[in-house]
This record gives C-alpha cells, structure tokens and sequence, in this order.
C-alpha cells in the first residue's frame, strides 16, 4: 500500500476507535491516542510503536472485519512500523537471507585470512587450549567486531535522532534522568506487554522476552567484564570456569537459547532471532568446547556470526526495541 494511502488508512480506523473507546484499557496505546484529537502521521508512527501487537483489541472489537468499517488496529500498526523501520534508517537497503547467508561466509574466509596471515595458520587453535588470540590476535579481532559495531552504533544513532525529532521535537528531553528512569524500569519489565486493567498479555509471550532480554543482557556483561579482566587487571582468555565473564555468558546464552525458541515456537520468528539463536549457539559451544580440536572452528563461527549480526542489527527486528523504547519515553513525557 502507498505510504499516503496507510497513513490515511491508519487515520481513518483510529479516528472511529478514539469515538469507541471500547479499549481504553488494553495498553498504553489507547490512553495516548485520547489525548489527541487530530492525528497527524508522527502521531501514527508514535502510536504504532507503543503498540505490541498483542492483538486483544482486534479480538474485543465489534467493528473488525467484516464490518464494514473493517478495523483492525494490530495489522495497520503493524504496517507502520515497517514503514518507520525503513523511514528512519539509513542506508536503507537491508540484506536479504541470501545476501545474509553470503555475508557470513565473505566473514568467514576473511577472518580465516586474517587469522591465517596473523598466525600462519587456519584457524586452528594454538598450543594454550581455549586461548582466542592464538587463532586470531587480539587487534585484528578487535578490528573485525568493532568496525560493524561502529557502523551499527552510527546507523542507529541517527535513526534514534530523526524519529525523536519527528514523533517528538526537543533533543533536550532525551536528557530527562527522572523520566528515563521510569521509561527504563517500563522497558526493563516489558511492562507494557501486561496490559492495564483489561490486560493485554498473551500467555508466555511477555516471559520468553524477558527470558531473551536478560539473556542478552548478561552476554553483554560478559564481554565488558572480559574486556575489563583483560584491559585492567591484565588477566588473559581463557577465564576460568567459575569467573564473571563465564558464568554470565554461560548463563546468558542459555536464556538466549531458551527465551529465543520459546518466541520462535510460538511464532515470533524473525532474521534477528535466527540470528541470535546462531549466535548463541556457536558461543556456547566454543565454551563447552574449548578445549578440544574443534574449538578453532567453532571460534570462527562464531565470530562470524558476531560480525554479521551486528553489521546487519539496524535492519533487524533489534530496531524495534529502540523505536518502542522511545515511543515508551515520549508517552511517559506526555503523561
Ligand atoms: S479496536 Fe474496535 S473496540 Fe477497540 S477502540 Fe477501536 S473500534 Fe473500539
Ligand atoms: S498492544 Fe494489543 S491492544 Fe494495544 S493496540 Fe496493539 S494489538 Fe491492540
């Protein structure tokens, strides 16, 4: 559907649902479309992204198709927010699964070269068992995870700038600490997938996000405790069994695992999680792994894995997250 078409499609089906009101309770998206009595597309794109497509709304509504009036807010959200995805990051051509696929093996022979003219050798491990910088030195492997980290961080810092601006205006209260801190209990709770009084919440849906997000959460501690083990206290991979970076990797990547097939049995698949579970598993398994002979390759994997996934974030469902993040911000503002 043309973009001025969705937009005046979105408007019309939240013009007859602020007369209804029948959902006022359902999420946090009602409540903020009845402070508003025109809807202008920053408005849309705003409301489209508070929304968690839980779908009760069009379950509840007795004017969904197919009647005539043919509402169906989760579906017209839903196209708005692949609008904003596309809208707000730029470069915007994303890869595709194919050129996915090829990414990760152009990532696989070019850390196999460099690991190769580093060492000598094919990323075969060393005489240290499970030390990551006898099959690629630490600078050349810092090099091939930061520069996607750096485009990934560029990308998506403008996108945040350009949708703030848009569905909100001051950059100035983007540096609001009180607010924030509300918006990152919120967001840290996944508590608007609760619903409100009525409640919103698809069974098992809310508990596998939160399983993934925190598993997430722990595999970046992990890496910022290696880092800090490494840089600061002058300790060398591999860390032992019962260390910080260990124990919340190991534990993180089993909670990446469990939250990310959860959402993928019940549906809730996507490039990004595939993604992650690729991630994931290849992490885990060079730590089971580690001292065996096939810890070199699997090392490999999973760097490989590292650098697409983060070259690629900002065209993955992780962007929804941000997006959300910040439309939870402007509604706390507006409150
Ligand atoms: S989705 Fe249907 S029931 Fe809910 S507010 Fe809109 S029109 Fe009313
Ligand atoms: S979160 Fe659920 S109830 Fe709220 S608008 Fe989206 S689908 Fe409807």
């Amino acid at each position: 559907m043309p973009l001025d078409d969705l937009f005046e499609e979105a408007g019309r089906q939240l013009t007859i649902c602020n007369s209804c009101r029948y959902c006022a309770g359902y999420c946090p998206v009602w409540p903020a479309l009845e402070l508003r009595t025109a809807l202008e597309q920053r408005d849309i794109t705003h409301l489209a992204n508070l929304c968690h497509d839980c779908g009760d709304c069009l379950s509840a509504c007795m004017y969904a198709p197919p009647h005539q009036f043919a509402v169906d807010p989760p579906a017209v959200f839903a196209a708005v927010r692949e609008d904003t995805y596309r809208r707000y990051v730029w470069p915007h051509r994303a890869p595709g699964p194919r050129g996915t696929g090829l990414a990760f093996a152009a990532a696989c022979v070019v850390l196999a070269l460099l690991a190769r003219l580093f060492t000598g050798r094919w990323f075969t491990a060393g005489p240290t068992p499970g030390d990551p910088y006898e099959i690629l030195p630490h600078v050349p492997l810092l090099i091939a995870v930061g520069v996607p980290s750096l485009w990934a961080a560029g990308v998506l810092g403008r996108a945040v700038l350009r949708y703030w601006h848009d569905i909100h205006g001051p950059f100035t209260d983007l540096v609001r600490p009180r607010v924030w801190l509300t918006t990152f209990t919120q967001a840290v709770q996944l508590r608007h997938m609760t619903g409100a009084d009525a409640g919103c919440e698809r069974p098992g849906r809310r508990g596998f996000h939160l399983v993934l997000l925190y598993g997430f959460g722990l595999c970046v501690l992990s890496t910022t405790a290696a880092a800090f083990a490494q840089n600061v206290l002058g300790a060398h991979p591999p860390y032992p069994w019962l260390s910080v970076p260990v124990i919340s990797g190991g534990i993180g990547g089993v909670a990446v695992l469990v939250g990310g097939t959860g959402l993928w049995v019940r549906g809730g698949g996507s490039g990004f999680l595939w993604a992650l579970l690729v991630l994931a598993a290849t992490g885990m398994l060079t730590l089971l792994l580690r001292d065996t002979v096939v810890f070199g390759p699997l090392f490999l994997l999973h760097v490989a894995a590292v650098v697409v996934a983060f070259g690629t974030a900002p065209y993955s469902k992780f962007v929804h997250g941000i997006f959300r993040m910040l439309s939870i911000h402007h509604d706390n503002l507006e409150r």
